[in-house]
């Protein structure tokens, strides 16, 4: 039976590559979020011809959401002739700015060789293909499989996920009463299964000072020099307090299996002017400056410490240091998740990569995030992991693309999958 499907979705392939180019040529970039309802139509009209009742929701009120550019998702959901699970691949539709350094039309699609190339041909463009190419040959060949099989297409995972799976796992879309598994077709390889991601927490630091003649410093108070003892102190304590600590979660790349945390941006005195202005600085004490901090943490890590140990070094330079004063703005927290090793649909997948790439799959976790925070967080569904083809390295990147031979074994494991999960006999 596994030889039956595997060889139904090889005879795909030109329908698969054709898929893959329709979407890639849809171009929903994220900000500012363009293109959502045309991409979702498309899934509907392509989706309801297989069998699936399809809702578009709109994520009305979220961020990013307006008339101008209205956050649209797809739910497509078929039901099996019997009851069972129901196994649901979502995607996110969106695709970052393009950048410079293309040497091919961003969204044009264009074929060569193994390759599709396209901005959002690899993330994730062509794992949303894989899975519906997997769902339909398995529902052409099992049209009495039990349970359900759903397909999700969602916005702004890019930009947090808001207007996209965390909408919808507000409305209950992923609760574990209506879905079971979940399989994020992230491209993370089609033979390496990745159970989770690490934590993240955004804020921004403020550093205060008093505005006097820059010729007599003595007077004011320099904003920037406070921040310099910020990120002395960080030097000396927290960064070699994070790199001593290694998590248990596979995540890679290697570096990434240690907290880490980058300074995104430092703004502090005058601002910058236009390059075209041709006067000189005035002389200004400082009075203000800013760091906005990418912390990432460990699934190890509770959020607590993560932001107690900097709220410490803050309150200890405000002890010691004369005049320190500082602000803390939180901008944005993303739980870390982590499936066991020995949830259903780790131990399905890991099955199917066997029987159809005959090897066993490595087990990895992500270093940024994706939609399964949502998931774990909101709907409080477990059986997540992503499973996916393409390279993690070329996402976001110029002449991003996508293997075709990737996307046909990955459909070929998701279809194995189905069957595990949805037939009696799998
Ligand atoms: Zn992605």
């Amino acid at each position: 039976m596994a030889e039956d499907l595997a060889a139904r979705i090889a005879a795909k392939q030109d329908e698969l590559i054709a898929l893959t180019q329709d979407l890639v040529r849809i171009p929903t970039l994220n900000p500012p979020g363009a293109h959502y309802r045309d991409i979702c139509e498309y899934l509907r009209k392509r989706l309801s011809l297989e069998g699936f009742s399809c809702e578009m929701v709109r994520a009305t009120g979220a961020p990013g959401d307006s008339d101008r550019y209205p956050r649209w998702n797809i739910v497509a959901r078929r039901e099996g002739s019997r009851p069972g699970d129901c196994v649901h691949f979502n995607a996110h539709t969106d695709v970052v700015e393009v950048g410079q350094g293309w040497t091919r039309d961003p969204f044009g699609g264009a074929l060569e060789g193994d390759r599709i190339y396209g901005r959002g041909a690899c993330d994730m463009k062509g794992g949303l293909a894989a899975s519906i190419i997997a769902a339909e040959a398995f529902a052409e060949a099992h049209p009495d499989h039990a349970g359900a099989i759903e397909i999700s297409g969602t916005a702004d995972e890019e930009s947090g996920g808001y207007g996209g799976v965390a909408y919808l796992a507000e409305q209950g879309y992923f609760s574990p009463e209506r879905v079971q598994h979940v399989i994020i077709p992230e491209p993370l390889g089609h033979d390496r299964i990745c159970l989770g991601h690490r934590g993240g927490w955004w804020a921004e630091i403020e550093t205060r000072g008093e505005i006097a003649h820059g010729s007599m410093p003595f007077l004011g108070d320099c904003a920037i020099r406070h921040m310099g003892a910020v990120l002395d102190a960080f030097e000396r304590d927290l960064f070699p307090a994070m790199a001593a600590r290694r998590t248990a979660l596979p995540v890679v790349p290697d570096g990434a299996r240690h907290a880490t945390m980058n300074i995104n941006a430092i703004h502090g005195g005058e601002p910058e002017q236009a390059s075209d202005y041709t006067g000189l600085p005035a002389c200004c004490v400082p009075d203000s400056c800013r760091i906005m901090i990418d912390r990432r943490y460990l699934v190890e890590e509770p959020f607590e410490a993560v932001q107690g140990e900097v709220i410490a070094i803050l309150e200890r330079l405000k002890a010691e240091r004369p005049k320190f004063d500082y602000a803390l703005r939180d901008i944005n927290r993303i739980t870390p998740s982590m499936t066991e090793r020995d949830a259903p649909v780790v131990t399905t997948v890991s099955g199917a990569i066997r029987d159809i790439l005959g090897q066993d799959p490595d087990y990895v976790a992500s270093p940024g995030s994706y939609d399964q925070k949502h998931i774990d967080r909101i709907g409080r569904l477990k059986n997540c992991i992503a499973y996916g083809p393409g390279e993690l390295e070329l996402a976001h990147k110029p002449d991003e693309w996508i293997s075709v031979a990737a996307m046909v074994s990955s459909a070929q494991v998701m279809g194995r999958a189905l069957e595990k999960l949805l037939l009696p006999e799998g």
